[in-house]
């Protein structure tokens, strides 16, 4: 097994988790990047304990130590007063309870750590300008032909390519997008513009009728990330990058709080973008032959509970443990199955269940239909170790 020759598609979170992962228990892997160059995209993510293990498990605590944010006490808040609706522990709780806390982090600084120890391993290891357009597989192995005409044979391969997977359409066909009736926008403001009164606490939630807003500091503490949903009627376009503008912004949450709209209003507008909520009914397996995918190209998922990422990692380091358990390509993609379609499904539905929860039309019933409590708590959503599960 340790000779086979691995190839991932897709050098997001996902591809480079499992990269770094297969690499740290001896298998040599080629990460495949449609982009030119691996650059500094996204904004903030959430990083539960679940994630946190698997990240440890992976050599990533500098990473997390230096760059990321730390929070102690998030505040629900209201949108018109910023009264608090509720108190969540996101520290010494769940590390009593879990082992780890959450951490806060920009995208870029994650990615940025995964590549590098990647790279540390095989510095041939991520090949960018390299989209993958065409797959075909028979019993022995998976031929690959990319954008730029180069053509590969792999004994193994991983879609790690996102919700939008080609690897995923050659497997299983298209996937249709519906959309949700929510976007978001994300922004990253400079903290030294952010008056310190409206950070109290740093990490907070304000919760409006059909609107909510997340927002906490990234790049240690240089940086506060928010994203902000709305409901919107129609919506076309999918992607990360489609730009918007302050006054769109400010249109949208009119009547808020300055806690909220102060920041939105120092937002440089090159730090600014809007996205649509696209979802997708999940698929009856993630495997055929010598071929499975990871991350969002195997279980698209909303981001109401911030568990994008958080899955893609606990995928990858799942994935490579299931290697090393194995003596066969096909014994692997089943064990990596087994140990990781029930966890994501639960993800997805309570995503989606969480949706539904905030965008409630009244911020008044807040306690009364949720206690008080996060929609993360008590519901299991960290009772899984990427790093002890049994594969
Ligand atoms: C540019 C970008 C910005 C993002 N910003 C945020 C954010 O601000 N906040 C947030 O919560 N989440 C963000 N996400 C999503 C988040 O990173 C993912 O939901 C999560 O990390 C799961 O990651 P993934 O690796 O499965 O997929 P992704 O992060 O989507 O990574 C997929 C990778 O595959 C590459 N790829 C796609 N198709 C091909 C192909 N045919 N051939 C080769 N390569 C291909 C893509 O370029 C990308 O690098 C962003 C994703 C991207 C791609």
């Amino acid at each position: 097994m340790k000779d086979l020759n691995i190839a991932i598609v897709g050098a997001g979170i996902g591809g480079l988790s499992a990269a770094l992962a297969l690499q740290r228990l001896g298998f040599r892997v080629t990460v495949h990047e449609q982009a030119p160059r691996l650059a500094e995209v996204g904004a903030g993510l959430s990083l539960s304990p679940t994630a946190v293990h698997g990240l440890n498990w992976l050599g990533m605590q500098s990473v997390l130590e230096s760059k990321a944010y730390k929070p102690e006490d998030q505040c629900v808040r209201h949108w018109q007063d910023a009264r608090p609706l509720g108190w969540i522990n996101r520290g010494r709780d769940l590390v009593q309870k879990y082992g780890e806390r959450y951490y806060l982090i920009h995208r870029a600084d994650l990615h940025d750590g995964l590549a590098a120890r990647v790279r540390a391993h095989d510095p041939a290891a991520i090949v960018l300008n390299r989209r993958c357009e065409r797959i075909e597989q028979d019993a022995d192995g998976v031929d690959l032909a990319f954008g730029d005409g180069t053509r590969l044979r792999a004994d193994v391969l991983i879609g790690a390519d996102g919700s939008r997977s080609a690897v995923r359409q050659a497997l299983f066909g298209a996937l249709e997008p519906q959309y949700t009736g929510y976007i978001a926008w994300r922004g990253l403001v400079p903290m030294e513009l952010v008056p310190p009164e409206i950070l109290e606490p740093p990490s907070g939630i304000f919760l409006g009728p059909g609107h909510l807003v997340n927002r906490y500091p990234v790049r240690n503490g240089e940086l506060l990330n928010f994203v902000a949903f709305a409901e919107r009627r129609a919506w076309s376009e999918e992607g990360w990058s489609i730009r918007s503008t302050v006054q769109e912004l400010l249109d949208e949450f009119s009547g808020w709080t300055p806690w909220v709209r102060r920041f939105m209003e120092l937002v440089p507008s090159h730090l600014l973008f809007k996205w649509g909520l696209f979802d997708r009914e999940p698929l009856a397996g993630w495997s055929k032959g010598r071929i499975t995918l990871l991350g969002d190209a195997a279980h698209p998922v909303l981001p109401f509970l911030g568990h994008g990422a958080v899955l893609a990692i606990e995928d990858g380091v799942v994935l490579a443990r299931a290697f090393a358990a194995s003596d066969s390509v096909p014994e692997a993609l089943s064990r990596y199955e087994a140990a990781r379609r029930e966890r994501a499904a639960f993800v997805v539905h309570e995503s989606r269940k969480a949706g539904r929860q905030f965008h409630a039309p009244d911020t008044e019933s807040y306690r009364e239909r949720t206690g008080g409590k996060a929609a993360d708590e008590g519901i299991g959503l960290f009772s899984y170790n990427p790093v002890t599960q049994p594969v």
